[in-house]
């Protein structure tokens, strides 16, 4: 009998409590009832993809946003059973949320366990409140720390802390508390981005018009250096360029992108890979909710990944593992050798000491991880 190899399956959320000033994702303000009316066109999208997807079993959920965690409780609980009535998901799957601290109580984290989700990453950012202000956040450390305790009451062990250095006004004294903040907390998962200013987020405008000034590179680089020193320290694999766990406690969704693999992704906006395809849906709630109405995929723009493409794809996606990419691993999934491939690229960073070869992998250095841009766009 044929196997399928397991996939992954995002679920975008696109609704806030508010518009951050640093964000560029798609979302936007929304209230219960909205998010009540998008389950049910989720739900229609769900079915949609059911055939398809028969065959193959999902070893991974992400619920990503925009704020996943403003889904009341006993919503989590029916689109989780929506889930696993439409797909064959895997007993041993990693089900994700999003949230942010202030917005789960006692009831919705338990309702949340009991509907299968098993990982909770929360928006931290900074502990300090002044920061948090100039992210244009809503909540405090304080509401951080209350909700990860009742968390663990309820039995999520698996959880992430999202944190950002190189905000305006950051000292590095700020970021040093903020990561002994969440290392006092023994969480198992750190995600520790560099704050960056997109056009059109509000963030940008500030910066645009001299209300704030940027970190500076210099010292935005030695939170850099200083987080992985300081994490590997007290026992956290530095395992991609911004993202450190406990050994065992790796995010298996995010693993799937950074190894190019497929991905289901449904919602407003979101970007799946699915049969070779690379799909981005319609980013407008009118589009998003007439196209399901009428049974029509809500798809904006659909690619098949060329050959070229595809082994680019796992090279600057792949670089980003710590544990680099594995020659026999290329060779098995695009039957030709990486080294070939890419002798002229791989050659010049060699010799730029930029990536290095260990044994049958190609990684990057400690300077490979500082110019990782550098690095990434050969494959690009
Ligand atoms: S909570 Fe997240 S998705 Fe929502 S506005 Fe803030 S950064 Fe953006």
């Amino acid at each position: 009998m044929k196997q399928y190899s397991p996939i992954s399956l995002y679920i975008h959320i696109p609704y806030c409590a508010s518009k951050c000033h640093y964000c560029d994702f798609v979302s936007c303000v929304g209230n219960e009832t909205e998010i009540k009316q998008y389950l049910l066109l989720l739900e229609k999208e769900i079915g949609m993809y059911r055939n398809l997807m028969k065959n193959r079993p999902i070893k991974t959920i992400f619920f990503g946003g925009g704020t996943p965690s403003l889904i009341p409780g006993q919503e989590m609980m029916w689109l989780m059973k929506v889930i696993r009535n439409a797909f064959n998901l895997m007993p041993e799957a990693e089900v994700s949320v999003e949230a942010n601290p202030g917005q789960m109580n006692q009831r919705k984290l338990h309702a949340y366990r009991e509907s299968g989700i098993n990982r909770i990453s929360f928006g931290l950012q900074a502990i300090q409140d002044p920061l948090l202000n100039i992210l244009g956040r809503k909540h405090n450390a304080e509401a951080f720390y209350q909700q990860v305790t009742k968390a663990r009451q309820e039995g999520f062990w698996d959880i992430n802390a999202d944190i950002i250095f190189g905000i305006p006004g950051q000292e590095m004294e700020d970021w040093l508390e903020t990561i002994q903040y969440v290392t006092s907390m023994e969480l198992p998962h750190l995600s520790c981005y560099g704050l960056t200013y997109e056009e059109g987020t509000r963030i940008f405008e500030m910066m645009k018009s001299g209300f704030i000034d940027p970190l500076g590179e210099d010292l935005e680089w030695l939170m850099f250096r200083k987080t992985i020193e300081i994490l590997q320290e007290k026992g956290y694999v530095h395992y991609e360029i911004s993202n450190y766990s406990k050994p065992g406690y790796q995010c298996r969704h995010n693993l799937t992108y950074w190894k190019n693999e497929e991905y289901l992704a449904l919602g407003i906006a979101a970007h799946g890979y699915l049969n070779g395809i690379r799909y981005e849906n319609v980013d407008k709630a009118k589009d998003y909710e007439s196209m399901l109405k009428q049974k029509i995929y809500p798809v904006f723009t659909r690619e098949r990944v060329s050959d070229d493409d595809w082994v680019k794809e796992t090279m600057f996606l792949g670089l980003r593992l710590r544990e680099g990419i594995s020659l026999k691993e290329f060779k098995k999934k695009h039957n030709q050798s990486c080294l070939h491939l890419f002798e002229k690229e791989i050659q010049e960073l060699i010799q730029q000491k930029l990536v290095w070869r260990d044994g049958e992998r190609i990684k990057l250095t400690e300077k490979g991880f500082d110019l990782a841009n550098q690095v990434l766009v050969c494959f690009a």
